[in-house]
């Protein structure tokens, strides 16, 4: 007999649509609901700031599942839905029209939203942000039309977005408080390969740059800066970070820090009611704190394990962090997670746009980032997963396989 229970996902992105996914791949026969306020099918985001932007791939190419993917499954997906509200303790959610819709177990993968400039000008025409697929869409076409782009922020985003502009033949300039391009998540060492990469490739860079205003009569036209200067651009790009998109979940009294607070099995602080991806802040053992990722990997494991702990499978989230990036021609996969670290050691390729980067503390790799090398990432996951103090002259050396380094069989 078919299950009576119904699941409502809230957040039609790739956490929502893989764990959609995994409830019909697990056996669940009851009823799904996938909700999503775009009005597009969920589709993954990383092209939106690369591939996608320049042109080089279409959009068929972002959609997590094939158009009838979701009625073959007997999953009901609301695109243009926005949900209202939740109340957990009725179990429902209210849509924005009023209706309301019962759920057995909920799971709130909300995402994350761009956090905007609270400047003079940052409505202007010629401002703009990029999180969806329309958003993509208009920056292709206002980079080709641009004379000059302007890119606030050093973040992944806005270093994705200027490496696209220039390979869409635009000239570009970044301005951003930092010394270097993702200091906060890379350090001076490697962020430093950026602002290099940047720099050969003809960025106009204003590092170390606080920004006062975006500038324009009727349309940006460029950004102030502290010091009076102004830089000209009259498309102004703005990636300064997102913020977790956890109203539903505050409104309905769930425990939040940063995103909403979940354990290691994604259970929020309310009975039946689940989180993942980047609105999750999750109970990370291994860390022992609390991570909340923004990134494409979390999304899609956290979703296929939220449905697993739905079905009361009781599935710890164990994955360990993971993201990529790829920049004109140099890509980076990053494992690990290293909030705050002691040492920075560098194992060299065979070029100085082909390493492995390693950041410790207390001799302990925290996390490990190849960058155009593409055969290490088990060795790396070992050495972070294993949490042995290594030495750091052989893990500076190349000749030393990194598997001389550590366990293998600790590999997960
Ligand atoms: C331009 C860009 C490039 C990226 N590149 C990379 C990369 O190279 N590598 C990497 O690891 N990660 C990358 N990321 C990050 C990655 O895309 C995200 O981590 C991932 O999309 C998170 O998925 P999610 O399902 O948790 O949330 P989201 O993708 O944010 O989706 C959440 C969905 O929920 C919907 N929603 C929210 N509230 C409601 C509501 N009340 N009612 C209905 N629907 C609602 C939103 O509209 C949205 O569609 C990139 C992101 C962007 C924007």
């Amino acid at each position: 007999m078919a299950s009576e229970q119904t699941f409502v996902i809230v957040g039609a992105s790739l956490a929502g649509a893989k764990a959609a996914e995994t409830l019909r791949t697990e056996g669940f026969d009851g009823r799904v609901v996938l909700i999503g306020e775009e009005t597009e099918r969920p589709y993954e985001r990383p092209m939106l700031s690369k591939e996608y932007l320049r042109g080089d791939k279409p959009a068929a190419k972002l959609y997590v599942h094939d158009e009838g993917f979701y009625a073959d499954n007997d999953i009901e997906l609301l695109t243009g839905t926005h949900v209202a509200s939740v109340d957990a303790g009725a179990h429902e959610v209210t849509l924005e029209d009023g209706r309301r819709m019962p759920y057995s177990r909920l799971l709130l993968s909300t995402g994350a939203a761009p956090r905007r400039l609270p400047l003079p000008g940052a409505d202007l025409p010629g401002v703009r942000y990029l999180r969806q697929m329309g958003e993509s869409d208009a920056l292709r076409a206002a980079i080709t039309a641009a004379s000059r782009v302007v890119v606030i922020g050093a973040g992944w985003i806005g270093s994705e977005v200027a490496a696209s502009a220039r390979q869409l033949g635009a000239e570009v300039a970044i301005v951003a408080p930092e010394d270097v391009p993702l200091v906060r998540v890379l350090g001076p060492e490697v962020g430093g390969v950026y602002r290099d990469l940047h720099a050969e490739h003809g960025v106009d860079l204003h590092l170390s740059t606080q920004i006062e205003a975006i500038v324009g009569n009727g349309a940006a036209q460029g950004v102030r800066t502290t010091d009076g200067s102004v830089i000209e651009g009259d498309l102004v790009v703005v990636g300064v970070g997102v913020s977790p998109r956890d109203e539903l979940a505050r409104d309905a009294g769930l425990t939040l820090e940063n995103g909403i607070v979940v354990d290691e099995f994604l259970r929020t602080s309310a009975p039946d009611v689940f989180a993942a991806g980047d609105v999750a802040a999750t109970w990370n053992p291994m860390y022992n704190r609390r991570i909340r990722m923004e990134h494409w990997a979390n999304a899609l494991n956290q979703g296929q394990t939220a449905a697993r702990n739905m079905l009361g499978q009781d599935t710890a989230y164990t994955k360990l962090p993971y993201f990529y990036s790829d920049q004109y021609d140099f890509g980076m996969e990053y494992n690990g997670y290293a909030a705050d670290w002691d040492r920075v050691v560098l194992r060299s390729g065979t070029s100085v746009r082909e390493f492995i980067a390693f950041w410790l503390k207390d001799g302990r790799v925290l996390a490990g980032m190849n960058a155009n090398v593409w055969d290490q990432s088990d060795g790396i996951k070992a050495l972070v997963r294993g949490g042995a103090v290594v030495d750091a002259d052989r893990l500076a050396d190349p000749s030393v396989p990194l598997t001389d380094l550590t366990d293998l069989t600790n590999l997960a």
